[in-house]
C-alpha cells in the first residue's frame, strides 16, 4: 500500500503546481484569518500538515488517503476554476495567535533541581542565561505557515515546541518563500526584540513520517535520503538546529545491523551535505516488528557508525519507551532505565523527549499516546521526570491526545495548556507530599481533561473487533513491508 502510493504521489502532478499563491503582502487590508483560511493556508504551504494527534485521532475524511485519492481523481476540474480570492490571511502574526491579544506565555520557571549526579545531557548551548531550565512544550502546527508554530506555542504557555516542516506524510512539498523563513526567524528572537523567544535550543523539529533509512532497497533508501536532507535544509533555513526522525525499518528484507549501517550511512551523508543541524534519533514502540530504534542498544550502534558524533542526539519518547519494554511508572523504574540508558547508550546523546503518556500497558509494543497521568505510565513518571536535572536544558514535547479541530485557532482552551501548567505544577510537589497528593491531582486532572478533551467511547461490536482486527493486521504487514511509519491508524503517535 505504502510503496503504492508512494509510486503514485511520485507519478502524479505534485503539489506544487496545485495552487498559485498570490502573495500575503499584497493584501493587507484583511481582517482575521479564519479556520478555513488556515486550512486552506496548510494546503497551500504545506500540504495536509496536522499536529500528530489530529492525523490519527481526528482527522476529516477528506484528508484520508480514500480522500485524496477522490481529490485528486477532481484535480483537473479543480484547476480549471478561478483562483479564490484571498486576502483574508494577510494580517501577521494571524489575529488569533497574536501575542499582544493573549497572555504572554509564562516564561521559564526554573524550579531547583536536585544536584546533577549523573553524566550531563547533550543540550545544545542556550541563550537563555542562568540555570537552564526544562524547554517544556508541544508539537503544534504549522497550518498558515511555520513560524505560526511558535506563536501557538506562545499562546498555550509553552516553552519549548517541536513543528514539522512541511507536509509529514508526502515525498514532495513546495518549497520555503522567503517571507516564510523571515517571519520564523523573526518570532524566534528574545521577546525583547518583537520575537517570541524560542531559541534553537528550544525547538525540535519532527521529520517526515515517510523517511526508512533502514530499507535496504536502493531506490527506496534513496527516495527517504532526498526527503531526509530535504527536511533537514528545511531546518537549516529556519535557523533550527535538532532535527528529530524515526530510524527505519528493515521492511524485513535484511538483519538489523545492516539497517544500523544504512541510518548511520544517512546521518554521516547529510552532516557533510548540510551544516550545523543536530540529527536525533526517536526511539520506536514496537519491539516486535522490523523497526529499528526499539532498544537502546539499536540506537548505541547507529551512534557508534556516526562520523561526527557532535551532530547526533537520541529523543525519548516515554510511550515509545514504556510501550518497547522500559518501565519508568515507580522513582525507582525511571531512574534503573535512565540509568541503562547512560550505560547503553550515554547520556552526552540526549536530545529531546517527547512526553506522552500510554493507553496500553508495559511491553504492549503498541504505539497509542495518552494525555499525561491518564494512562499505564502515571503521573508519577512525568513527576521524576520534571524534577530530573538530567532534562535541563531540553525541548520537553508533549504529543498527546488534544482533540478536536486546532483549540488553539479557535481561542477554546488547549489540553496542552493544561498539561503544561500540570507538569510544572507537580514538578514543585516535594516527596513527602506526593504520595498524599497525587491521586486528586490525577482525579482534578481526569475531569478537566474529559472537559476539554472527551475520551472518544466507542463499544466495538463483535463484527467491528473482526474487521478492525482484519484491517490493522493488513495494515501492518504492509507498513512492515514498505515503511518505518509506526502510526497506525490506531495509533496516537508521533
Ligand atoms: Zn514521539
Ligand atoms: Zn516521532
Amino acid at each position: 500500500m505504502v510503496a503504492r502510493k508512494v509510486k503514485a504521489e511520485t507519478e502524479i502532478a505534485p503539489p506544487v503546481v496545485k495552487k498559485v499563491r498570490p502573495s500575503r503582502s499584497a493584501t493587507k487590508s484583511a481582517p482575521a484569518i479564519s479556520k478555513a483560511d488556515l486550512e486552506d493556508d496548510a494546503q497551500a504551504d504545506i500540504a495536509d500538515e496536522k499536529p500528530p494527534i489530529e492525523a490519527v485521532d481526528n482527522a476529516p475524511p477528506a484528508k484520508t488517503a480514500r480522500g485524496k485519492a477522490k481529490a485528486k481523481e477532481t484535480e483537473g476540474a479543480e484547476a480549471a476554476r478561478p483562483p479564490r480570492p484571498r486576502g483574508r490571511a494577510a494580517q501577521w502574526p494571524p489575529v488569533e495567535l497574536d501575542p499582544s491579544k493573549h497572555p504572554a506565555r509564562a516564561g521559564y520557571p526554573v524550579h531547583s533541581l536536585p544536584p546533577l549526579n549523573v553524566a550531563p545531557n547533550g543540550a545544545i548551548p542556550s541563550t537563555t542565561p542562568g540555570p537552564l531550565p526544562h524547554f517544556l512544550g508541544a508539537h503544534t502546527s504549522i497550518a498558515a505557515g511555520p513560524a505560526t508554530a511558535l506563536y501557538r506555542a506562545g499562546k498555550m504557555g509553552a516553552n519549548g515546541l517541536a513543528l514539522f516542516v512541511k507536509s509529514q506524510r508526502q515525498w514532495k512539498s513546495t518549497p520555503y518563500e522567503q517571507e516564510a523563513i523571515d517571519r520564523f526567524k523573526d518570532a524566534m528572537k528574545p521577546v525583547e526584540q518583537g520575537g517570541m523567544g524560542y531559541g534553537p535550543e528550544t525547538i525540535l523539529v519532527h521529520g517526515s513520517y515517510l523517511i526508512n533509512l533502514g530499507n535496504p532497497d536502493p531506490a527506496k533508501w534513496n527516495m527517504s535520503y532526498t526527503c531526509f536532507k530535504d527536511d533537514i535544509e528545511r531546518c537549516h533555513q529556519l535557523g533550527v538546529k535538532l532535527y528529530n526522525w524515526h530510524p527505519g525499518s528493515t521492511v524485513g528484507a535484511c538483519e538489523k545491523e545492516v539497517s544500523f549501517g544504512l541510518i548511520a550511512k544517512a546521518i554521516n551523508r547529510v552532516h557533510k551535505e548540510v551544516p550545523e543541524v543536530i540529527t536525533v534519533i526517536e526511539n520506536m514502540a514496537n519491539a516486535k516488528s522490523n523497526l529499528v530504534g526499539t532498544a537502546f542498544t539499536d540506537l548505541a550502534a547507529i551512534i557508534d557508525q556516526v562520523e561526527d558524533k557532535s551532530r547526533v542526539r537520541v529523543c525519548l519518547d516515554t510511550c515509545h519507551l514504556f510501550a518497547a519494554g522500559y518501565d519508568i511508572r515507580t522513582p525507582e523504574a525511571y531512574r534503573a532505565t535512565m540509568k541503562q540508558f547512560d550505560e547503553q547508550v550515554g547520556n552526552k546523546y540526549l536530545g529531546g523527549i517527547h512526553l506522552n503518556d500510554s493507553k496500553t500497558e508495559l511491553g504492549s509494543c503498541k504505539d497509542l499516546h495518552e494525555n499525561i497521568g491518564l494512562g499505564h505510565i502515571g503521573l508519577t513518571a512525568f513527576r521524576e521526570l520534571m524534577r530530573d536535572p538530567l532534562m535541563s536544558g531540553l525541548p520537553l514535547v508533549l504529543e498527546t491526545p488534544v482533540g478536536e479541530g486546532n483549540p488553539l485557532d479557535m481561542g477554546d482552551p488547549c489540553v496542552w495548556t493544561e498539561e503544561i501548567q500540570l507538569l510544572y505544577q507537580i514538578q514543585k510537589i516535594e516527596d513527602a507530599e506526593w504520595e498524599s497528593t497525587k491521586g486528586e491531582i490525577e482525579a482534578q486532572w481526569r475531569v478537566k481533561r474529559d472537559k476539554i478533551n472527551p475520551p472518544k467511547e466507542k463499544k466495538p461490536t463483535k463484527k467491528d473487533g473482526k474487521v478492525a482486527a482484519a484491517k490493522a493486521k493488513g495494515k501492518k504487514a504492509k507498513r512492515d513491508e514498505e515503511s518505518c511509519d509506526s502510526h497506525a491508524e490506531d495509533s496516537d503517535s508521533d
